[in-house]
């Protein structure tokens, strides 16, 4: 049997004329030959009726009254409605439908609410499905525990659905379908002039994903890749061939592949001498508090790094209750110039610097590894210094 798992995002079944579009690329699959699974997102993005943010925002936002697993299971019903909608355009299509929620799709989780991670997923309700002749219709981004609690992936989760059910049917490729052509060289709303990548790695989609391009969720990169399933980024309201993602390819004269960032992001430098002894008791209480630190540079007379914004209130109250002398530089935006290609080729760096300095863009730290060169600015530099340096790399 072919098996092929077709992920549509919110804005893909937005409105009836979109899922429409969908339901062609469901039916022109069965045309190719395959059998499709088909996993939705909830309806829409922020201010949509069903969104999730939407449905976050009928509860007080200011404090918190209800436990984490109540919250899970208010947000997994926007996967549901968009199941039940896109199912009956479907359905008008002459196509036979079964609507699954996680759960009912054999996907267990651990109890981890809010963020559960994937522990197994039975198959044997999907193939049965799929044997009685109907198409799957998943919610995505939902699972259930042993026990029978309903949770959630984390946001952007339903691609993690996508691939790790492409994963457990052995399926022949995952199609995420989106609102963008594929992945492009940088972030289409922020460079008009990006353009298609046409095949990427997983290491190097990883990368994008991870340093903040929303395109696909980085774990649902990791199960593609761990099961090796090719892994297509389409639009849905196009034909473009899109992105093909696979095991690592030759780069063919291909340095840099592309540009993301990582905006909210504060540095906080600590200054290092004798009157202040526990300066690195720092790196243990933020672990312990479970805030995650990057860009993390360590010099003899002092430490640099970086936090989620959101978390600069928590780590100053610490660095104050240590005795630790700070420095703090808020709203900074964490660039990210991303190439398999970049390996072992000397002058990047500097590249990069000149090309930012150029557009009188204050770079306040770097970071480099083999495959991906960060650079901090302030969050106003953001589109400029991603301009800059698409222009600089002629991407
Ligand atoms: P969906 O609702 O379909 O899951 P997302 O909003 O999660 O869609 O992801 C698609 C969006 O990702 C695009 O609209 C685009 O603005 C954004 N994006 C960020 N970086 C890139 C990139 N390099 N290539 C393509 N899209 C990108
Ligand atoms: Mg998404």
């Amino acid at each position: 049997m072919k098996i092929i798992v077709q992920k549509f995002g919110g804005t893909s079944v937005s409105t009836h004329q979109r899922r429409e579009m969908v339901a062609d690329k469901v039916l022109d699959a069965i045309k190719r030959g395959y059998k499709p699974v088909v996993v939705v997102s909830a309806i829409g993005r922020k201010g949509d009726p069903y969104a999730t943010d939407t449905l976050l925002s009928l509860l007080d936002n200011e404090k918190t009254y209800l436990e984490k697993r109540e919250y899970d299971i208010l947000m997994s019903c926007g996967e549901i409605i968009s199941c039940v909608v896109l199912s009956e355009v479907l359905s008008k299509r002459g196509l036979k439908v079964r609507v699954l929620t996680g759960g009912q799709a054999g996907i267990v989780t651990n109890d981890n609410f809010g963020n559960a991670e994937i522990l197994r997923i039975d198959t044997n309700r999907i193939i049965n499905t799929i044997n009685d002749g109907y198409i799957p219709v998943v919610a995505g981004f939902q699972g259930m525990t042993q026990s029978g609690e309903i949770t959630t992936l984390g946001r952007g989760g339903s691609d993690i659905t996508g691939t790790a059910l492409g994963a457990a049917l052995k399926a022949d490729f995952v199609e995420i379908y989106t609102d963008v052509d594929g992945i492009m060289t940088a972030d289409p709303r922020i460079v008009s002039n990006a353009h298609l990548i046409e095949t990427m790695s997983y290491n190097e989609v990883f990368q994008f994903a991870d340093q903040g391009a929303k395109v696909i969720h980085p774990r649902a990169v990791e199960y593609a890749m761990k099961s090796n399933i090719p892994v297509y980024i389409k639009n849905t309201m196009s034909n473009s061939r899109g992105t093909l993602i696979t095991i690592s390819r030759e780069n063919i004269g291909r340095i840099i592949t592309g540009i993301t960032h990582m905006s909210s992001r504060t540095q906080i430098s600590i200054e290092y001498d004798e009157s202040c002894q526990n300066a690195d008791d720092i790196f243990e209480v933020l672990a312990n508090n479970k805030i995650s630190i990057d860009l993390i540079n360590v010099f003899p007379d002092y430490r640099v790094f970086t936090v989620n914004s959101k978390q600069e209130e928590s780590v100053i109250k610490i660095l104050e209750m240590l005795k630790i002398k700070y420095k703090v530089v808020s709203n900074c935006s964490k660039i990210a110039v991303i190439g398999n290609g970049m390996r072992g080729t000397p002058g990047i760096m500097a590249k990069i610097l000149k090309a930012l300095k150029e557009r009188n863009i204050k770079v306040l730290q770097t970071a480099d590894s083999h495959t991906t060169i960060w650079c901090l600015v302030k969050e106003e530099d953001t589109e400029s210094a991603i301009k800059a340096l698409h222009e600089a790399f002629d991407l």
